[in-house]
């Protein structure tokens, strides 16, 4: 009897031992469809509860004939060109930026922290999507984000995406960093300057609030390569689109 009982218990304990951990971080673990998916966020982690009950959430769909044109700052892009820091983050590929990029909007002054990609994009302009976006995070002074969102449309190739692409780490979850590899995050920015602003979240969890978005008008133009290669490690990573709440998205005149 104890003979046989004991290869039983050793087998349950290594049963329960390989899935504990498969099951625990599972439980953390958010994605774009199925059970991590958007609709699951809030349930995935009590931090997240912004993504299921916030009222001012991202992204949301900004229709031109609501937008209410105002006299609003100019945008000061002051990037700098530094070494490349590249990260799959297993959500997107993210840039980690060397401090010194600055963003001046008003007499508010935001740090360029990092920027990365969603394919399709994350915004709507009158119910339509671009091909990707690239979401450029700063913080300000008193830690509040802002983001600017630059709509990527296929079109010239871009020479900024091409050398972020040629350097996409191999290993998920693992910042690659190449000294040599010199790149200013102002090669995503249109010309054009106007943009469309309000307030909102970030778009992934734990989906806080108190985000200052400002989504330029003007698409940049990347290849449609340019635009396979990102879509083939991420085909979609873009959140829905959540409501306005009454919010007031403005734009500059
Ligand atoms: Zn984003």
């Amino acid at each position: 009897m104890t003979r046989r009982a004991m290869p039983v218990a050793i087998g349950l304990t290594m049963v329960t031992a390989a899935f504990v951990p498969a099951s625990a971080e599972q439980h953390h673990h958010w994605s774009y469809s199925g059970e991590g998916g958007p609709s699951h966020w809030a349930e995935l982690d009590t931090k997240n509860a912004a993504c299921g009950e916030g009222k001012s959430q991202s992204p949301v769909n900004i229709r031109i004939q609501d937008v209410r044109r105002t006299q609003l700052p100019k945008l000061m892009f002051n990037y700098r060109t530094t070494s490349l820091h590249i990260i799959d983050n297993g959500h997107s590929v993210q840039i980690n930026v060397e401090p010194g990029s600055v963003l001046k909007v008003g007499d508010m002054s935001y740090q360029l922290l990092q920027l990365h990609f969603h394919h399709p994009s994350e915004e709507l302009i009158n119910g339509k999507r671009s091909e990707m976006v690239a979401h450029l995070v700063h913080r300000g002074t008193e830690g509040k984000l802002a983001v600017v969102a630059v709509l990527l449309r296929a079109g010239q190739p871009n020479s900024t995406v091409e050398a972020l692409w040629n350097h996409l780490p191999k290993q998920k979850e693992r910042e690659a960093y190449f000294k040599d590899v010199l790149i200013n995050p102002a090669g995503l920015l249109p010309m054009d300057r106007s943009y469309f602003t309000y307030t909102g979240s970030l778009t992934t969890p734990p989906c806080s609030e108190g985000v200052r978005w400002l989504v330029l008008r003007s698409p940049s133009t990347l290849s449609k390569h340019e635009i396979a290669v990102f879509s083939k490690l991420y085909p979609n990573d873009a959140r829905p689109v959540q409501k306005l709440n009454g919010r007031q998205v403005l734009g500059t005149k």
